[in-house]
């Protein structure tokens, strides 16, 4: 029998996120029928966002105190949603909400759980899953097992979902009882991350990230430049972030942010093992390094042997001109 699969919607800008619209294509891509989810404030008029990618049925919980609430305060309307359409699987965005989810859903509603997940398929009534592991040195396939999933996809591993407007009905759900404990706590004071102007590093589609091959602080601006002229993100290695010349949240590997960008730019970047299991991922790596024995060479599709300070500034130069800018 094909499933019923619920697509658990985060709401980015007032809209259904782009990831979600992600989740929502693979959704579609299974046997069976689709409907929607939405929590927070306007979850009724984003939820009637699912029409415009074909699902006919979707469930919201309008309620603000679930905004910027821990997910333990949503699983319970995911549960109702569920309940109340029959899915057996839930599928979420690689994002930080939907990874948290997958464990809070598992637990709650005796589900099977994946996360980071790169294929989905339905056979012999059970869900198969395909993800990377070792760092993305090898590939997995699982077949779930239990009758219940819930699956958290790997960011920007699939393609957004062609429109195909139909009218949805959207059923509004109550949040149920959410203890005070599990709502967002009050905030008393917000202190912003130093990033660049640019997109946020775990977002963005494509990543330019240098290494301790730029030398000096002052010269990290080649590294963003190029990335202004990409309209990419700014990441280092943990070698200009322990020197101070960027601060720890533009770091990238094992004990920085983990990014699967379609396109990652490793400049004077050794590519220890460290870094490369948070950028390995990425659908095209390029490196720039004038060591043609570095190991970021070894799991870069492009490279260009040579030095920096003269390719970086000659690459932003060519995507200006390129780009008109
Ligand atoms: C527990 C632990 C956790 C760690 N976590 C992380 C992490 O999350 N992220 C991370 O990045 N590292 C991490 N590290 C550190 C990691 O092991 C490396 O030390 C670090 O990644 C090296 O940074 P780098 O490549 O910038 O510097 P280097 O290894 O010094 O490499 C600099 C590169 O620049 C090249 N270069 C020099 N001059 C030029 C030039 N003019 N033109 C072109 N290329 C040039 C050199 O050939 C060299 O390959 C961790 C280490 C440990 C032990």
């Amino acid at each position: 029998m094909s499933p019923t699969v619920l697509v658990v919607g985060e709401v980015q800008d007032g809209h259904l996120a782009a990831a979600s619209r992600e989740a929502l294509g693979v959704a579609r891509s299974l046997p069976g029928t689709v409907v929607g989810f939405v929590a927070g404030s306007g979850a009724r008029a984003v939820a009637d966002e699912f029409g415009r990618f074909g699902v006919a049925e979707a469930y919201a919980v309008d309620d603000p105190r679930l905004d910027g609430a821990p997910v333990g305060a949503r699983i319970p309307s995911v549960v109702a949603a569920a309940a109340a359409s029959g899915a057996t699987v839930v599928v979420v965005a690689g994002s930080t909400l939907g990874r948290d989810l997958v464990g809070g859903l598992a637990v709650r509603w005796d589900a099977a759980g994946a996360t980071g997940v790169t294929e989905l398929t339905w056979t012999d009534e059970s869900l198969r899953v395909r993800r990377p592991v070792f760092g993305g040195r090898a590939t997995e396939t699982r077949a779930l097992l239990g009758g219940r999933y819930v699956v958290a996809l790997r960011p920007h591993a699939f393609p957004a979902p062609s429109e195909a407007p139909t009218p949805c009905t959207v059923h509004a759900l109550p949040a149920g009882e959410v203890p005070p404990a599990l709502l967002a706590p009050e905030r008393t004071g917000v202190v912003a991350a130093t990033r660049g102007s640019g997109p946020g590093l775990t977002d963005a589609s494509i990543v330019v990230s240098g290494g301790r091959g730029v030398r000096a602080p002052e010269n990290f601006r080649l590294v963003e430049e190029l990335a202004a002229s990409l309209g990419a993100a700014v990441g280092a290695s943990r070698a200009v972030t322990d020197a101070g010349w960027r601060p720890t949240s533009f770091q990238v590997g094992q004990t920085g942010r983990a990014v699967s960008p379609q396109l990652y730019i490793a400049i004077g970047i050794s590519g220890a093992i460290q870094h490369i299991v948070g950028m390995i991922s990425s659908r095209v790596i390029v490196a720039i390094n004038s060591d043609a024995s570095a190991p970021i060479f070894r799991v870069a599709d492009y490279g260009i042997v040579g030095d920096l300070f003269q390719i970086v500034p000659a690459l932003t130069a060519e995507v200006r001109r390129v780009r008109g800018l």
